[in-house]
C-alpha cells in the first residue's frame, strides 16, 4: 500500500494562536463579546501540513463589521464586503506572501429543490459546520476565553483527516441534496489528498448525481479542473464515472469506455487509455490545457468506431472529428472559447502526426511540415504523443519509443537547419502584388501557397531570395510579368 500521503498532527495547530492575526480575532471577538472561530480549509490544511493562502473566520454575529474591526486593529485593508453572501474579506501581508482573509457571520441554511441559493438565517457555530460539506472541511478553532486554541469538530472531522476518509457531517443524501456541488468536491478532495470516499457517503452520490444538473457550468468546471490539477486525475476521473456524476456533465468522457470485441478480435478500452495518458501528461507537465489535450485528444473515438474485415477495428479520422467537438465541450462547460480552447484543439488536431512520422521513414519534408503545422506547440505536441504510448506489448512499445526518440531528433535537427517552427513568409503578399503590379486576388494567395509548399518540401531554402525565384517563375507561369525593376527581391 502507499504510504499516507499526509499525517495529521494537532501539535501544528500550537503555534496559531501567536500568530498577529489570530490575536486580533481574539482580541475582537472578546471586546464584542461574540464568539469567533477559524474554520474550514485553513484549519483542515494546518493539521496535515499543507500550505494553505486563505483563512476563513466564522463569528457568532455580524460578520462584515467584524471584518473591518479586525482589518482596523491590524492596519490592513481595504475590506471587500460580499453583501449578498454576507461575507467580507482583506489581503494580509504574512512574511514572503499574502493571505485572503475572509469573515463571514454564523449561519443556519435551507435549500429549496431547485436552487443552490439558500435561505440564511443567524446560527451557531455548530449550525455553520452542519451546512459544511466535508467533516475533514467543518473542523473549526476556537477564539474564545476558556476554550482559546481548541479544536471544534462535532463531526469526527480530525479521525476522518487522520483515516483518510471523505464523509459529510450530516446524513450525505441531505448534505448532497442542499447543494450538489459538494458531491464534486468530495471527489475533488478524495484525489487531491490521496482520501477514500466513505461508502455510504459515494452511494449517496450515485443517487443524488442528477441534481448536478442545477448546478452551474462554471461551479462544475472549477471543480473538475482541480482534479484535473491533480498530480494522477485518472483516481478522480474514475470515482466520477463509477458514482454517475461524469455521465452528469461529460458524457462524451464516459463513451469512450468498454473494450469491444467480434471475431476474436479486441480494441483497447479508450476511458482507460485516456487516463493513463492523462497521469502520463500530469507526471511532466502542470500545464492545464495540455492536460486538457490529454483528456480529449481521443473523444471521437466512439463516434469513429468502425470493424473493418481485414483490418479490425479503427477510428479514421478521430483526430479531425475530436478537434471539431472541442468548441461544443468548451461551451457546454463554460470553459474559455479563446486560445487555450484552439491550443486544444490543435493538440487534438495533431496527436497522431510524431507518431504517424514513425511508421514509415522520417522525411525532413514530413518533420518540416509538423514543424510548421504545430508551430510554437510543438513542445506540448511532443510531450502529448510521448504520454500516449500506452501499449501493454512491451516490445511494441519500446519501437515506438524508439521512433519518437527519433522524431524529436529529426525534430531538432530540421528545426536548427530550416527554422519552419515560427514560418513566416520570406516571400509576403505586398510583395507579389509589388513585384507583378497586381491588386489583391487569389493569385496571390496560390503564388504563396507554392512557396510555402516548396520550402515545406525542402525544394528551395527558407530564404528570400531563392523564395523570390519562385515567385518569378510561378508568376510567369501564370502569364505574369515583373514589374522593371522587380526582377530581384527589394
Ligand atoms: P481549496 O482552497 O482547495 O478549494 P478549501 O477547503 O479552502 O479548499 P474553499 O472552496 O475555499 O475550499 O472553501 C472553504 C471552506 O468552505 C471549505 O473548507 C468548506 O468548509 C466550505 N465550503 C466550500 N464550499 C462548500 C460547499 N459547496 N458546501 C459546503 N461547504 C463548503
Amino acid at each position: 500500500m502507499a504510504p499516507p500521503r499526509y499525517t495529521v498532527d494537532p501539535a501544528r495547530l500550537d503555534g496559531v494562536l501567536a500568530d498577529p492575526l489570530f490575536q486580533a480575532v481574539a482580541a475582537e471577538a472578546a471586546a464584542q463579546g461574540l464568539p469567533a472561530y477559524a474554520i474550514g480549509g485553513f484549519v483542515r490544511d494546518r493539521l496535515i501540513g499543507r500550505p494553505c493562502k486563505d483563512i476563513d473566520f466564522v463569528v457568532e454575529g455580524d460578520g462584515m463589521a467584524f471584518a473591518a474591526a479586525v482589518a482596523d486593529r491590524l492596519h490592513a485593508g481595504p475590506v471587500h464586503v460580499f453583501k449578498n453572501f454576507g461575507t467580507a474579506m482583506f489581503t494580509l501581508r504574512h512574511g514572503e506572501d499574502e493571505l485572503q482573509v475572509e469573515f463571514v457571520g454564523a449561519r443556519r441554511e435551507s435549500y429549496s429543490r431547485n436552487s443552490r441559493k439558500p435561505e440564511v438565517e443567524p446560527g451557531t457555530i455548530r449550525d455553520d459546520q452542519e451546512r459544511r460539506d466535508l467533516t475533514i472541511n467543518a473542523l473549526a478553532i476556537s477564539l474564545n476565553a476558556g476554550s482559546m486554541g481548541a479544536l471544534v469538530d462535532p463531526f469526527g472531522g480530525l479521525l476522518h483527516l487522520d483515516q483518510g476518509l471523505i464523509r459529510t457531517p450530516l446524513a450525505p443524501d441531505l448534505t448532497f441534496s442542499d447543494d450538489p456541488l459538494r458531491m464534486l468536491r468530495a471527489v475533488r478532495f478524495a484525489n487531491q489528498l490521496g482520501f477514500t470516499i466513505d461508502p455510504e457517503t459515494f452511494a449517496a452520490i450515485g443517487r443524488n448525481a442528477g441534481r448536478l444538473a442545477i448546478i452551474s457550468a462554471e461551479r462544475i468546471h472549477t471543480e473538475l479542473n482541480k482534479i484535473i490539477a491533480c498530480d494522477r486525475p485518472s483516481i478522480g476521473f474514475n470515482l466520477m464515472r463509477d458514482c454517475g456524476l461524469l455521465q452528469e456533465f461529460f458524457p462524451e468522457f464516459v463513451a469512450l469506455s468498454g473494450a469491444e470485441e467480434k471475431y476474436g478480435i479486441g480494441h483497447k478500452d479508450n476511458f482507460h487509455h485516456t487516463l493513463q495518458v492523462l497521469d502520463n501528461v500530469c507526471a511532466v507537465s502542470d500545464d492545464l490545457w495540455l492536460r486538457w489535450g490529454a483528456v480529449l485528444h481521443d473523444i471521437a473515438k466512439p463516434l469513429t468506431k468502425r470493424f473493418v474485415p481485414g483490418q479490425g477495428w479503427t477510428f479514421h479520422g478521430h483526430e479531425d472529428k475530436g478537434a471539431r467537438m472541442v468548441p461544443g465541450i468548451f461551451r457546454r462547460l463554460k470553459l474559455p472559447l479563446d486560445d487555450k480552447m484552439r491550443f486544444v484543439q490543435k493538440l487534438v488536431a495533431l496527436h497522431l502526426r510524431p507518431i504517424a512520422l514513425t511508421k514509415d521513414e522520417v522525411t525532413d519534408s514530413a518533420v518540416r511540415r509538423l514543424l510548421f503545422d504545430a508551430g510554437d506547440d510543438i513542445d506540448a505536441l511532443m510531450i502529448l504523443c510521448r504520454a500516449d504510448i500506452t501499449s501493454k506489448n512491451e516490445r511494441k512499445k519500446e519501437r515506438y519509443l524508439r521512433n519518437y526518440e527519433l522524431v524529436l531528433r529529426k525534430l531538432k535537427d530540421v528545426e536548427e537547419k530550416d527554422r519552419v517552427r515560427n514560418f513566416q513568409p520570406p516571400v509576403t503578399g505586398e510583395d507579389v502584388m509589388r513585384a507583378f503590379g497586381i491588386a489583391p486576388s487569389k493569385v496571390i494567395g496560390d503564388i504563396k501557397a507554392v512557396i510555402k509548399d516548396a520550402i515545406l518540401d525542402g525544394r528551395i531554402a527558407n530564404d528570400r531570395e531563392q523564395a523570390w525565384q519562385l515567385m518569378l517563375d510561378e508568376g510567369a507561369r501564370l502569364g505574369l510579368a515583373p514589374v522593371a525593376g522587380m526582377e530581384r527581391p527589394r
